[in-house]
């Protein structure tokens, strides 16, 4: 199965945060999932080594998370499944049953490519880029050294509020330098070189 276009996730990502109570972070996938499609059960559960897992039980679809899930890895995978829910049950997909390991290193191989797609998904989901956009008040592109430093706090910042894992902000503010390149924080003013 090959990759999915990165605008194909992004805009699923849009139409189903569209169904959050409020765009103010954390976003709340939970409360996404049960406004969106209301039979579906959200449960903690002992999944040995997997972190997420989406199955069908008497008909009806269920999304386990690992109960040694901290909150900010909850929400990515609940994130995560919800991808392989609206891309592969929605679509009638008889066999939906999966078991997911969420955000880690994957082989390079096409087997993985729908699991890196749920991964971009839970990202797009978490993380808005133009939520993101509201709440950063620097640079996202380092300069200096102290520059660097002030990134690495702001990014620990915003990893808090949005509820997601450093490496995951990381990666958005990264793509959010390269997408917004003439982006200036509000009120911003640029020193002029003498
Ligand atoms: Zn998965």
């Amino acid at each position: 199965m090959a990759t999915t276009e990165l605008h194909e996730i992004e805009k699923e990502a849009q139409r189903v945060v569209r169904k959050a109570p409020n765009l103010d972070p954390p976003i709340q996938v939970e409360e996404i999932i049960k406004v969106s499609w209301p039979k579906v059960h959200i449960g903690a559960a002992d999944l040995g080594d997997y972190h997420g897992a989406l199955v069908t039980e008497g008909g009806r679809a269920a999304m386990y998370v690992s109960q040694k899930a901290s909150t900010e890895h909850r929400n990515l995978i609940l994130a995560h499944l919800t991808w392989h829910w609206v891309r592969h049950a929605l679509r009638g997909q008889i066999d939906i049953t999966r078991q997911c390991l969420v955000h880690v290193t994957r082989p390079e191989e096409p087997q993985a490519a729908p699991e890196r797609d749920a991964d971009v998904f839970a990202a797009e989901l978490l993380v808005p880029l133009e939520v993101l956009e509201k709440y950063i008040d620097f640079l996202p592109e380092a300069q200096s050294e102290n520059d660097k430093k002030i990134i690495a706090g702001r990014t620990v910042d915003l990893a808090r509020r949005f509820a997601v894992p450093v490496e995951v902000m990381k990666a958005r503010l990264t793509l959010f330098s390269a997408r917004r390149r003439s982006f200036k924080p509000k009120g911003w003013t640029d020193k002029k070189p003498i």
